[in-house]
């Protein structure tokens, strides 16, 4: 028989109300032993407040017990959750009664891996409960939620049974070629698993964004000194936060902070400058500045809108040519006194579209940056035509090879090869897209996805 497993769930540490989780056949006699008020019949997700007791009968703390009956829980086992007051020494003592009474201590993530293994979740799913715990903004939160809800699974599953049928098909053409059963021609072949590898094509590509919502979009800040960059990275990190610019002995480097604009997680990067210099030490700092401006997903670039534009604004634009720019015109409270064609001559360098005027030391300054900052990332990123968006590594390369594995598949069909031959990609890209979804995850691919848990989920 299964073992009874249990852990605290909640983050160990003080808080308002902690929760033991217990989930296996023993679940329901362990909370007969641990809950002191226990009725003989007890009602399935009933709240039953009481006492929890350790295996002398003596009173833990005050406690909310629930029982879940399988297989319509989490895990798909029995269930059951006590919830007593969120302090150390109460939830260790009612898991120690837990293992007393019977359960043994749970793997971190072994809870999701018997949902998993019970048939609850695909093992995307699975994935995506620690994404989701690990989010740090609502982005990348509801990009793991729509995952957990089994979107990214049914895309995979899916596109893998449109190749099972192409699969099936084949294999009629090969067993019965001269018999009276309709045969598919190459053609169609050709036509579906071009779609199916057209499906696959959107989803790694969807995996730029997924990239950009685990790690979050980098914006480098670039502009001559005193253009207003730090007010602007204070503005936009929410709280004007006393910034150490510089280590000791350099004159310039580079600073980095998180945050998030509109949900999205972002990564500002103050550049210290650009300009060519004989200071050794300078230099260090300014290969730094370009290897960010190199890296960025999104270069704001600051103009004083106050003076004249300088030389040096003209090689800052020229270094981040090529790359997606915000061009911000800083200090409009002061007047704008640039002609509008020393701006036009910077946006024709830059080919940037997206610019505007502000004066970043107010408020509602850095609030015009923040929208037009909003607006670039909903319209040229987290962008997929599928709707789904893969955010895990573990995801993206297998997409990668089932990819390859089909378009080899579909070379071979071109160059009129023997089904038998095309048959073999196909199956492969086929197995391939089972790991994700966990039909064919081998237990090294599982032990692997679960130790990534947290003790408790
Ligand atoms: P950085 O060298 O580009 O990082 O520029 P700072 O953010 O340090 O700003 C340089 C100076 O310009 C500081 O004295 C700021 O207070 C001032 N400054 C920045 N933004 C504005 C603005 O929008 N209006 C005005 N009037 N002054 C600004």
């Amino acid at each position: 028989m299964a073992d009874t497993i249990a852990a605290i769930a909640t983050p160990l540490g003080e808080g308002g109300v902690g929760v033991v989780r217990v989930s296996g056949p023993d679940s329901l006699s362990i909370m007969k032993i641990i809950y002191r008020e226990c009725p003989d019949e007890v009602i399935p997700r009933h709240v039953y407040y009481g006492h929890a007791v350790d295996n002398e009968g003596i009173v833990i703390d005050d406690m909310v017990s629930i029982y879940m009956k399988a297989p319509h829980t989490f895990t798909g086992d029995d269930v059951v959750e006590f919830q007593a007051h969120g302090s150390n020494v109460s939830l260790r003592l009612i898991l120690r009664s837990a293992i007393t009474a019977g359960a043994r201590i749970a793997d971190p993530g072994e809870f999701t891996k018997n949902a998993f293994l019970n048939g609850r979740l695909d093992l995307s799913q699975a994935e995506a409960v620690i994404d989701l715990i690990k989010a740090k903004s609502e982005k990348p939160l509801s990009i793991a939620s729509d995952q957990l809800n089994g979107s990214l699974g049914q895309e995979i599953a899916s596109i893998r049974n449109n190749i099972k049928d192409v699969l099936a098909q084949m294999a009629v053409n090969i067993d019965f070629p001269d018999e009276d059963i309709e045969q598919v021609s190459y053609d169609e072949f050709l036509a579906e698993l071009m779609k199916q590898q057209g499906r696959l094509g959107n989803l790694i590509k969807s995996a730029e964004f997924g990239k950009l919502a685990r790690e979050g979009i980098k914006l480098a800040l670039v502009g001559r000194t005193n253009v207003g960059k730090s007010s602007l990275m204070n503005g936009l990190l929410g709280e004007d936060r006393a910034i150490v610019t510089n280590i000791p002995g350099t004159t310039r480097d580079t600073i980095e902070e998180s945050a998030t604009i509109g949900g999205y997680p972002i990564v500002i990067v103050d550049t210290a400058g650009i300009r060519d210099t004989d200071d050794l030490i300078e230099q260090i700092g300014i290969e730094k500045s370009k290897n960010e401006i190199n890296i960025a997903d999104l270069v704001i670039m600051v103009i004083d809108g106050n003076r004249d534009l300088e030389d040096e604004d003209f090689e800052i634009a020229h270094h981040i040519e090529g790359k997606k720019v915000l061009l911000v015109v800083n200090k409009e409270d002061l007047g704008i006194n640039i002609p509008k064609r020393e701006i036009e001559k910077i946006k024709s360098i830059l080919s940037c579209n997206s610019m505007l005027y502000t004066t970043v030391k107010t408020i509602e300054g850095i609030g015009k940056v923040r929208d037009a900052i909003e607006d670039i990332f909903a319209e040229g990123f987290f962008k997929s035509e599928g709707g789904n968006i893969v955010t895990n590594e573990r995801h993206k390369d297998a997409l990668v090879r089932a990819s390859e594995s089909l378009v080899q598949g579909i070379e071979l069909l071109d160059m009129h090869e023997p089904l038998e031959i095309v048959e073999i990609e196909v199956h492969d890209a086929f197995q391939i897209l089972g790991e994700i979804i966990g039909e064919t995850a081998s237990e090294e691919i599982l032990d692997t996805v679960f130790s990534k848990f947290c003790l408790g989920k």
